[in-house]
């Protein structure tokens, strides 16, 4: 094995190959490159990682378990495993990254967590390391989206977040990130923008992508004490790519393993009714760093469209991007219908209730294994359903 033949690091500038970097303002750059400095010094620090494994572990409940779906496997003809991330404290992976992004702020001297939420997983998880952390905590929403997802919104009230409503333009995703990203520049001093996936400019995709390593550390560790060997293949879906690209680095070293990112396909594939960036973007920038972007005619990054909310982001994280050109991960669609109908399959043969999100890495997990093609997979499941399910219920007509 040669080391770090794909798993690169990214340049000083933030590149993975032509993606990523940092297309922002000079005070901007100043202050991300002393996050950079920052987190390169903390990494490695015996008490940060201390205090960090302690909380993982007796906080958030890692390490998540690796469960052998024996009904599935038998279904259907292929030795499934699954990455247990639903069972984490706040019902997703968000939570390894945001407290990794507390701890720093507050090792950096920060006092406020600032971020933005679409549909306020992110936002949950952010206030709840904020909480444990002790640091004050402003998200920023659009205003239909806090009409929309009221119980995230209480859960984030009852942690102790500000809820600050952005009411211009759509008043969704794309404006409070804008909104968030102006607040932060009046504050950088006292507060630390916490980014909700690997994408963003540089430092942060190296940031979460770090953080959320651990995925694929355990993951590799768990497979091959339950099998005695490695995975044929594993599977995770892309929204951002930060639960994705934190099972691949456990595995982009080994040759023999196959990987797939899986984009959602959403109603299909015109423009506006999906968000597979890798699938059918063209290199663009976006919210300061360059990526596959879907864009519109006049190259604006397009409206991004799929039944789960935490993946309908129009651009996707660079080191993915790095990885789609090389080579070494496969990126490939699934739509609504096939996503709910996994949803579906995975509570009904194995008592799981999956996320809408993880659901696309299921969907085709089994896919896959009906092919034929693998004796084995592990398959990431990215966060638990019960957010979704009153969703899921009053769209009955869709996929069941
Ligand atoms: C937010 C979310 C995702 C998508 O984010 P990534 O950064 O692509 O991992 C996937 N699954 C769940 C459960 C989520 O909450």
């Amino acid at each position: 094995m040669i080391a770090n033949k794909f798993n690169i690091l990214p340049s000083e500038e933030g590149f993975y190959g032509n993606y990523g970097g940092q297309f922002v303002d000079e005070t901007l750059k100043e202050e991300f490159n002393r996050i950079y400095r920052e987190f390169l010094h903390w990494k490695d620090n015996s008490d940060f990682n201390a205090e960090l494994n302690y909380l993982l572990k007796n906080y958030a409940g890692r390490p998540s378990p690796v469960y052998f779906a024996g009904n599935l496997s038998e279904k259907y003809g292929c030795k499934i495993y699954l990455k247990r991330e639903d069972l984490n404290h706040t019902g997703a992976h968000k939570i390894n990254h945001s407290l990794g992004e507390a701890l720093l702020a507050k090792k950096m001297g920060k006092t406020k967590l600032i971020a933005e939420t679409g549909a306020g997983q992110h936002g949950v998880a952010i206030a709840t390391a904020a909480a444990i952390m002790g640091l004050d905590c402003d998200i920023y929403m659009g205003e239909v989206d806090i009409e929309k997802e009221k119980p995230n919104v209480d859960r984030m009230r009852i942690l102790g977040a500000n809820i600050i409503s952005v009411t211009n333009g759509t008043k969704t995703l794309k404006e409070a990130v804008d909104a968030a990203f102006s607040a932060y520049i009046n504050e950088y001093k006292t507060a630390m923008y916490a980014i909700g996936s690997a994408v963003g400019p540089h430092p942060f995709p190296m940031i979460i992508e770090h953080f959320q390593s651990v995925i694929g550390r355990e993951a590799r560790a768990q497979f091959i004490e339950q099998t005695g060997a490695l995975p044929q293949c594993v599977i995770a879906c892309i929204g951002g790519g930060s639960n994705a690209i934190g099972l691949f680095n456990g595995f982009l070293e080994d040759e023999t393993v196959d990987i797939y990112g899986v984009e959602p396909l959403g109603r299909g594939k015109n423009p506006g009714d999906n968000a597979a960036s890798m699938t059918y973007g063209k290199d663009g920038i976006i919210h300061g760093f360059r990526c596959k972007l879907l864009q519109d005619s006049q190259g604006n990054p397009a409206n991004a469209y799929s039944v789960a909310s935490g993946l309908d982001y129009p651009g996707v994280g660079p080191k993915h991007c790095y990885l789609n050109q090389i080579g070494r991960v496969k990126y490939d669609l699934i739509d609504d219908n096939e996503a709910i109908s996994a949803f579906y399959e995975l509570s009904k043969t194995e008592g799981i209730i999956p996320a809408l999100e993880s659901s696309h890495a299921i969907a085709y997990g089994l896919k896959l294994a009906k092919s034929g093609r693998y004796k084995n997979m592990l398959i990431n499941v990215s966060g638990r359903g019960d957010k979704d399910i009153q969703f899921v219920l009053q769209n009955k007509q869709i996929g069941i």
